[in-house]
């Protein structure tokens, strides 16, 4: 498509966009009394509206029917999070028993890493992509101290080449068969934070599998916002939160994804709690552990129903909509973005570098050569919402659901005003 950056051409785009609808089905921030241009879905996503009722509804059935919410609840308590699977399941590509919902991300890895980290004094190392999000650095530092290994010589990164703002999958490849046989794990954001890279899983994923090591994904910026088929790929875990592009609400429920080969195993070690029991018998209170036969059985607790309520919300959309078109609107809208900032580069004495490579979801992350913090001020102050990383790198993310192409072309004018205006 030959695009152009007039606001007819974006308002033309608008009106072939069958997902233009569900724009009216979030709240947006305000700011000199209009709706935000708001880039940081891959942050915190926006509110839907209707999460509210599914809320609600949860703090009716607590105030009238208390305990017997548990079992008397429209939507009952007690095996509410299951609702959840069979959707999730379509976002992630697994099979229903593979999804499970649960805690938060981190706390997630942690309890899968007790399943599929297990050192031995041969195979005990672990990769990892260079500069990983810092809670996947904590948590995988904190597990190799636990099993009394150095961090040290323990996690190995693999590192963008010289010059070069992204990875390439030969050199992950290759980091493989260095390590050979001592390779305990892989565990890699499926798309990374910064720069917005997605990671060829599949190939990784089939090396990984060859070797005889444990390949797990963390797809906190993956999960509603690429095409993932974790059960054809071969997963053995992963793990997601539900807040930034699949619009859960501030620091609620995350999903795991367990291969089925580990499923209905008691050979498996895994820390337990009694939500993780068969549910048939999880009320005689037998001291004996029968896990369920799907990924709850890495549930510990009863579900914290007002965080996993707006995920089931949020998760009607992806349902109404399904992935494949959503992605082909986030790919127009992100390409029309990528348009838009060249077309103002060429405005303008700045430069811009995207350093986002092709392999990409929605996110753009752009170098603005000689400019700095103001400019980012400028744009909050004129209702652009973006996020600021030192030195001078934002990071854009049109979330298909709720961005328009009018948006994106409203956008370049206030940046290329905001350049202008030094
Ligand atoms: C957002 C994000 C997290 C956040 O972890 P929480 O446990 O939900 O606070 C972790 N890892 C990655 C890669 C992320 O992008």
């Amino acid at each position: 498509m030959q695009f152009e950056n007039t606001l007819t051409f974006a308002q033309n785009l608008d009106g072939s966009d069958r997902l233009a609808g569900y724009r009216d089905k979030f709240h947006y921030p305000q700011i000199n009394g209009k709706d935000v241009i708001y880039f940081t879905g891959n942050s915190l996503g926006l509110q839907p509206k209707n999460t509210r009722s599914y809320v609600d509804d949860v703090m009716k059935d607590w105030a009238e029917l208390a305990v017997e919410g548990h079992f008397y609840a429209e939507k009952p308590w007690w095996d509410y999070h299951e609702r959840l699977a069979k959707p999730l399941a379509k976002v992630v590509g697994a099979k229903t028993e593979e999804v499970s919902v649960m805690n938060t991300l981190t706390v997630n890895l942690h309890l899968l890493m007790v399943s599929f980290y297990r050192p031995t004094q041969k195979r005990f190392k672990i990769l990892c992509e260079e500069k990983a999000f810092p809670s996947d650095q904590y948590m995988l530092q904190s597990q190799v101290r636990f099993h009394g290994l150095d961090p040290d010589n323990t996690i190995i990164e693999v590192k963008k080449r010289e010059g070069e703002h992204f990875w390439r999958t030969e050199d992950i490849v290759s980091k493989i068969d260095e390590i050979g046989d001592e390779l305990a794990l892989v565990l890699i954001g499926g798309v990374n934070y910064y720069n917005g890279q997605v990671f060829d899983m599949k190939t990784i994923t089939a090396k990984v599998r060859s070797t005889g090591a444990f390949v797990g994904w963390d797809l906190a910026h993956a999960v509603g916002n690429i095409e993932l088929k974790l059960h054809d790929w071969d997963v053995d875990f992963a793990a997601w939160c539900s807040y930034k592009y699949m619009n859960s609400g501030p620091g609620n429920a995350s999903g795991i994804f367990v291969n089925e080969r580990y499923l209905n195993r008691k050979d498996i070690p895994r820390f337990e709690g009694w939500w993780g029991t068969k549910k048939e018998t999880r009320f005689l209170m037998k001291p004996e552990f029968e896990p369920m036969h799907n990924a709850d059985a890495w549930q510990l607790s009863n579900a914290p129903i007002l965080s996993v309520a707006p995920y089931l919300a949020s998760l009607q959309f992806f349902e109404e909509v399904g992935m494949s078109a959503l992605l082909e609107k986030q790919q127009l809208l992100t390409a029309y973005l990528e348009f838009i900032l060249h077309e103002v580069d060429k405005q303008v004495d700045s430069t811009f570098e995207i350093i986002t490579p092709k392999e990409r979801g929605c996110q753009l992350s752009v170098f603005l050569h000689g400019e700095g913090r103001p400019l980012f001020d400028y744009l909050m102050k004129n209702g652009v919402i973006t996020d600021w990383r030192e030195p001078n790198v934002i990071r854009l993310a049109p979330a298909p659901f709720y961005c328009s192409f009018e948006d994106m072309y409203r956008f370049g004018e206030i940046l290329k005003a905001g350049i202008l205006s030094k």
